[in-house]
């Protein structure tokens, strides 16, 4: 069970804040396995990526993920409650051979390499060559230059990875009966979940360093009841 204190989750939050949600997701595992390097953590393919989160936020907050969206037809608010088990599963990172070429899934290195890409085709096209390689390659002249048909049939087997590691949520409203889907994300959750912990933390650092003197240090090492205790006495 991995128990983060509250002031390793305000050094996650604080390390995390400027970053890019790949890089977030990166830095969140780096603390749930120390022991991987930040470049290992960056080959993990973004189904297995998600499924380590899955178990940091399971470690971190607990088994339910309470939500809420808004309605798309009539605005009222929907509140829900996920559970990370039922996104548990077995992901599937073999290779899948196509026209002589192993297709693989993406991985945190590869969506990171076509980020910065501003044609969206042509950073299809660089991911697909990037997947096709039967190892993830860092130099630019290691990449097979593929044929138009290679490249489309690598892009739509990689759509199909990416549909498959994708966990799309079915709502229907109760006022208005409307249904749609929304994509969930684990990595965008929980990184939701760690800024408003650490909101939360440095409003109380503020009210309490304000009304007592105390440094931020001390005020950490409160339990959250204590603090929470605190709070309420400040406050009242
Ligand atoms: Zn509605």
């Amino acid at each position: 069970m991995l128990n983060l204190s509250p002031a390793q989750i305000l050094e996650v939050w604080e390390s995390g804040a400027r970053r890019h949600p790949l890089d977030r997701a990166l830095l969140l595992l780096h603390r749930m396995q120390p022991d991987m390097v930040l470049p290992d953590l960056a080959d993990l393919s973004i189904g297995q990526r998600d499924q380590l989160l899955l178990t940091l936020r399971r470690q971190l907050f607990g088994r339910e993920l309470p939500g809420y969206i808004d309605c798309p037809g009539c605005r009222t608010r929907l509140e829900f409650m996920l559970d990370t088990e039922a996104f548990r599963s077995t992901v599937n990172d073999h290779p899948v051979e196509v026209d002589g070429l192993c297709v693989r899934p993406p991985t945190s290195r590869d969506l990171a390499s076509v980020m910065k890409e501003s044609d969206p085709e042509q950073a299809a096209y660089r991911l697909a060559q990037r997947c096709c390689a039967a190892v993830a390659v860092e130099s630019a002249h290691e990449l097979p230059v593929l044929s138009t048909a290679q490249a489309a049939k690598i892009e739509s087997i990689l759509a199909e990875i990416d549909t498959a590691a994708d966990s799309v949520l079915d709502f229907s409203c109760t006022h208005c009966h409307h249904t749609w889907q929304t994509p969930f994300d684990i990595g965008d959750y929980l990184w939701r979940e760690i800024e408003r912990y650490a909101g939360k933390l440095m409003h109380d650092i503020h009210m309490l360093a304000l009304a007592y003197g105390w440094n931020e240090h001390d005020i950490l090492e409160l339990s959250d009841v204590r603090r929470a205790a605190y709070i309420d006495r400040v406050l009242a």
